[in-house]
């Protein structure tokens, strides 16, 4: 029997509730399509912090290195807010792209039919299928560079560097989801004032060669950003740098309705990659049993797609989130005023059931 092994990060605030979901759905997969799953536990962020006085261990990010996926919840809590950058829980997600080399970060922000109305967005502009993935790069650029603040703390500098075998990689990925999709590339800078952008665009422009059935557009980031607004259904596949698609990736999250609702995949050269709902550790709802699981429950897609090859199972997923969504059935963040709202684990226990 084919075995995968998953490595899980429960992490901090809402994380082990709604990674346990994530897992319900995963064990019945296995069941259903007849592979073994072994879960390895090891902690993140403010709980790998109170344990190990660090908020990722070396030893950890060997064991990840060695999963075949990892499944993370979220990191970070206020408690931490005053400790030094090194010791912050979020600086364990920097090292861990770092070291496992998760270059590409995939967002794809899907609005259902069934929340249209919990959309920001005018209906007159989203009067089709808003159906946009961003493509971000995770390893370089400005999150990456030198930092330098001066000894009398009156300046302080961030460098944003790109190199062409960076760009190549994160653009080919790009394209060739591009191709899986509806074959358009919009790729975003600041062309008309950084160097690293133009650097960019060019070698955008060098790998769009290689896929000449997809269009590419360039946009400014700060068009990009207004356009995500005015026109969202112009968008197929948005590429973009470190910086950039952080700010824009979180934008386009809310025309969906609700954070609660989008995934995340990280990837490396090898397939090896973390999965994880694109929202924080929200501690003022923690504990409490009623964040909704749905992002995270599609992380578990992206994840049997993108690491796993399992096509199939990441269908089944999708289609038994939507059979939930399109049954009515809400967690608080969705719910309307006059609707009782379910709990984070009687929502997982629907998609579970409808697979
Ligand atoms: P957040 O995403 O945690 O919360 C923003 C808002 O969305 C809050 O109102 C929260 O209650 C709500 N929310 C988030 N997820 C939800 C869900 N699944 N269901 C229902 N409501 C949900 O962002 P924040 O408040 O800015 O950050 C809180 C902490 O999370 C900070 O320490 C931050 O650094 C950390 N953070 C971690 C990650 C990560 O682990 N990758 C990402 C973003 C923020």
């Amino acid at each position: 029997m084919k075995s995968y092994k998953i490595g899980i990060l429960k992490g901090d605030g809402i994380g082990p509730e709604i990674v346990d979901e994530g897992i319900k759905v995963i064990k019945k997969l296995a069941l259903l399509n007849g592979f073994e799953i072994e879960f390895v536990d090891e902690k993140i962020g403010g709980d790998a912090i109170d344990t190990y006085g660090v908020p990722i261990t070396d030893e950890t990010l060997d064991v990840l290195g060695s999963c075949d996926a990892i499944l993370m919840g979220s990191v970070g809590d206020p408690k931490y807010d005053q400790m030094t950058p090194e010791l912050r829980p979020e600086k364990a997600l920097l090292k861990m792209r770092k070291t496992l080399g998760l270059f590409a970060n995939i967002r794809p922000a899907k609005l259902y039919e069934a929340l249209k109305a919990h959309s920001p967005l005018k209906p007159s502009i989203i009067n089709g299928e808003l159906d946009i993935c961003v493509v971000r790069e995770l390893n370089g650029g400005i999150y990456f560079g030198k930092q330098v603040e001066s000894e009398d703390g009156q300046s302080a500098s961030d460098e944003m560097a790109y190199s062409v075998p960076e760009v190549k990689r994160i653009a080919k990925i790009a394209f060739e989801m591009a191709m899986t999709r509806n074959k358009k590339v919009t790729s975003v800078d600041k062309a008309n004032v950084l160097s690293s952008s133009r650097l960019w665009r060019r070698t955008v422009i060098e790998i769009s060669k290689d896929f000449p059935e997809v269009t590419l557009e360039h946009l400014y980031v700060d068009n990009a950003a207004m356009q995500l607004i005015i026109n969202p259904m112009q968008f197929d596949v948005i590429l973009t740098s470190n910086l950039f698609g952080d700010i824009l990736s979180d934008e386009m999250s809310v025309l969906t309705g609700s954070i609660g609702l989008l995934p995340s995949a990280s990837i490396n050269e090898s397939k090896l990659g973390l999965y994880e709902p694109i929202h924080g550790s929200a501690p003022s709802i923690a504990g409490q049993n009623i964040a909704n699981p749905i992002a995270t429950v599609l992380s578990v897609a992206m994840m049997f797609r993108y690491s796993l090859d399992l096509h199939d199972c990441a269908d089944q997923i999708e289609s038994a989130v939507l059979k939930v969504l399109n049954a009515g059935h809400r967690t608080a963040d969705l719910a309307s005023n006059d609707q009782k709202a379910l709990s984070t684990s009687e929502i997982g226990d629907l998609i579970t059931e409808a697979l």
